[in-house]
């Protein structure tokens, strides 16, 4: 059946009952031998009555009559992907532009937004499988393909009453983190960011970039996102425990597991809470269990249950550097950050290693910030105070009551630096 508010626009500027329309376009697809889709017929009917739909524009075509050199055309459009914004620079002046794909029911065209608009795309939540009308756009062909963009006074409407719109579905491949396999292209996923691991540069061919890579899991497993170049920005953004949608990444082979690539088509968005499992539950979820006897160097992702026999002797915190998280040095002339520079006052980051037994053998444990926060059972503030009160001595002997508690840990294991011996590298820590 045709769309009711199309029918009731037919009906309002006729002056016949919605139901004469609606036999109407029945009979006018019967006509056509069932050629014509309901707002197909619709809008012949319309035209038959005379009448002008709000959407049906003298000047509106479709993508395959586009062509090099056309002017002043609107288009009614679905969007079937979006590429990260770039910015670039052109005769000194900077500039950003964002390419899209759009299609309708004869073709697809790339459509390019330039500066102001490429905000309103965000602000608008134009995303894929949004409907765009288009006003006043031009044409130009580009190595043997038509493409797009608004002109000057050009403007778009999203998800507008497209009454005439037999619009293709814009596909995609949502699946989940445990799913994704080797090969795959137009990946969607929706996962937690469970962590963020710094950006590194690279120089290739003489040619500089960027990539940077970080975890994300959901309720059938974790997965290694790698972003590259202009998404790193986008990655930057995001925020350990925040939920991501990530559309258009492909799989390759990581040196464990596939991988999750985030190239340049890709699109990173951050989306409200989605029904995901806490990171706590993520982790333990995809963790494999192993007996402290078990555990290899190099194992990851490893969930270890034990009883702590004793706190080890240590530091309980050291300086961070508070722009970057990094760890800071103390030379003569002051505190140093190796990325930074100078550091007037360092903020503190929690460490505490622990011994723990499962029955089969003992392994330390070492934590770091929120997570050794729940061993040491203090705030950051309040730790930095009391350790400056009574030195961190006397508060691993306060700690030592904790002698006997039964300890989740989700981890890594790690030759340690001291001691040579395997170390557990606590990611999520759970005490009874
Ligand atoms: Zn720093």
């Amino acid at each position: 059946m045709a769309e009711k508010s199309v029918l009731e626009q037919i009906a309002k500027k006729s002056g016949k009952q919605a139901g004469e329309i609606e036999d109407l376009v029945e009979e006018k697809k019967k006509k056509f031998s069932g050629l014509l889709t309901d707002s197909g017929a619709s809008f012949m009917v319309a035209k038959d009555l005379g009448i002008e739909l709000g959407l049906e524009s003298v000047k509106r075509i479709n993508i395959a009559a586009l062509k090099d050199g056309m002017q002043n055309v609107d288009l009614l459009v679905r969007v079937m992907k979006i590429f990260s914004p770039k910015e670039f620079e052109k005769n000194g002046k900077r500039g950003t532009l964002c390419n899209l794909i759009i299609a309708d029911s004869t073709g697809e065209a790339r459509f390019t937004v330039w500066h102001d608009d490429v905000e309103k795309i965000a602000k608008k939540g134009v995303k894929r499988g949004s409907i765009l009308l288009l006003h006043n756009c031009y044409a130009k062909e580009f190595n043997g393909k038509v493409q797009t963009s608004l002109a000057y006074k050009g403007r778009f409407e999203v998800n507008p009453d497209a009454i005439f719109a037999d619009l293709p579905e814009a596909k995609s491949k949502i699946v989940k983190a445990g799913e994704l396999a080797e090969g795959m292209n137009d990946v969607s996923i929706v996962a937690r960011v469970l962590r963020i691991f710094p950006a590194t540069e690279f120089d290739r061919n003489g040619k500089k970039g960027k990539v940077m890579n970080f975890l994300i899991g959901d309720e059938t497993g974790t997965v290694r996102a790698t972003a590259w170049n202009d998404l790193v920005e986008e990655a930057q953004k995001l925020a350990e425990g925040e939920a991501v949608s990530i559309d258009e990444g492909y799989t390759k082979p990581g040196l464990k597991e596939v991988e999750l690539h985030l190239g340049w088509q890709a699109r990173i968005s951050k989306v409200d809470e989605t029904g995901l499992p806490s990171s706590e539950e993520i982790r333990k979820g995809s963790a494999t269990r192993k007996k402290i006897i078990e555990l290899k160097q190099g194992d990851s992702n490893v969930l270890v249950e034990g009883k702590i026999i004793t706190v080890n002797k240590g530091a309980l915190f050291y300086n961070v550097c508070p722009k970057c998280g990094g760890k800071v040095h103390r030379l003569d002339e002051g505190i140093v950050c190796d990325k930074c520079g100078e550091v007037k006052e360092p903020d503190i980051r929690e460490v505490i290693s622990v011994r723990i037994d499962d029955g089969s053998a003992q392994v330390d444990a070492v934590a770091y910030g929120k997570e050794a926060e729940k061993i040491i059972g203090l705030s950051n503030k309040e730790l930095k105070k009391q350790r400056s009160e009574r030195g961190s001595e006397s508060m691993i002997e306060e700690l030592q009551e904790l002698n006997g508690t039964k300890i989740r840990i989700v981890g890594k294991v790690k030759q340690s630096n001291y001691s040579n011996q395997p170390e557990l590298v606590a990611g999520v820590v759970e005490l009874d």
